[in-house]
């Protein structure tokens, strides 16, 4: 059972938007398509846990000391808990020497460092709430098109071809819960960040954006505008009009959490919708409006949410 479902990560739905609403520099392209292959990777990997009769955390951000560390899946089984770093790395990469390295020779990040270091900060999170279980930690490299050449097998590495015995392994792990395991797994997604302040994204503020309403499909800015929905001419997806416009605030708020919406503002995002009334009438249906006169701004209606 999946106690938290994975969320697109934050710093990819940003990078997303960025690249059609910004230039992205080459550097920040491969951040992007990175990013994209990462989650896509990890996806796959939930596809095959999924129906596990225990209780699975995905995409865990925590805070111990002064560090954060991401857990992408972690599996409360009975007496265990594993911790599962998923890489979807491509191409050929090897041991030599202690140093990771591609197999041309250039030293990258050593993923086991990194696994090792969020094992021991779990490990210590959990003893200071007196939780003592075992935590094994396992590297999963699930890219059929990934290799990796090392001395000797280490057992907390799944290379690809060793995933299906993995997971095999997995359903056959006692599963049995006690409330126990239920209020560690409500601690865990209680203790969740929902933004890691470490995390590097391209400079970016909301006068250099480009702004203008855009395809939900396909980004194209080419799109024609009636009064009722909008049309795309790169890709032919059409659009109820309202749902563009709740998409374009979405939009904003994501790369600008702490901008007030005000119709002006989103009218001045979109650009083309007009008339103006028309975005007040569907900001008043969807938000609560605070304030008075101009300095009213509308914020999130959780009873009628986006
Ligand atoms: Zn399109």
């Amino acid at each position: 059972m999946f106690k938290k479902e994975r969320p697109i990560p934050p710093e990819l739905v940003k990078l997303r938007i960025l690249n059609y609403r910004t230039k992205l520099t080459e550097k920040e392209k491969l951040q992007l398509s990175n990013k994209e292959k990462g989650y896509a990777g990890e996806l796959e990997f939930d596809c095959l846990i999924r129906d596990l009769d225990t209780l699975v955390i995905n995409e865990l951000l925590l805070e111990f000391g002064e560090t954060f560390f991401q857990i992408d899946t972690l599996i409360i089984f009975y007496g265990r808990i594993y911790l599962i770093d998923i890489k979807y790395y491509e191409g050929e990469y090897c041991y030599e020497d202690g140093l990771f390295k591609t197999i041309a020779g250039s030293e990258k990040k050593d993923p086991m460092l990194q696994l090792n270091r969020c094992h021991s900060e779990l490990r210590q999170l959990l003893q200071k709430y007196r939780y003592n279980y075992p935590i094994d930690a396992f590297l999963v490299f699930n890219n059929p098109q990934f290799t990796l050449y090392q001395p000797s097998p280490n057992p907390q590495i799944i290379l690809p071809t060793q995933v299906n015995s993995f997971i095999k392994k997995l359903y056959k792990m006692p599963s049995k819960l006690s409330d126990v395991h239920h209020k560690l797994a409500d601690l865990l997604v209680s203790l969740h960040k929902t933004e890691n302040p470490y995390v590097r994204l391209p400079k970016y503020d909301y006068d250099t954006v480009v702004k203008g309403i855009t395809c939900g499909s396909c980004h194209s800015f080419d799109v024609s505008v009636s009064r009722t929905k909008i049309a795309c001419k790169d890709c032919g997806c059409e659009e109820r009009m309202e749902a563009a416009v709740l998409r374009h605030v979405e939009e904003l708020l994501k790369l600008f959490p702490d901008i007030k919406i005000t119709t002006n503002l989103v009218f001045e995002w979109c650009k083309v919708v007009t008339p103006k009334k028309k975005i007040r009438k569907i900001l008043l249906k969807h938000f609560i409006l605070k304030g008075h006169g101009k300095y009213s701004y509308f914020v999130d209606d959780s009873k009628n949410p986006i």
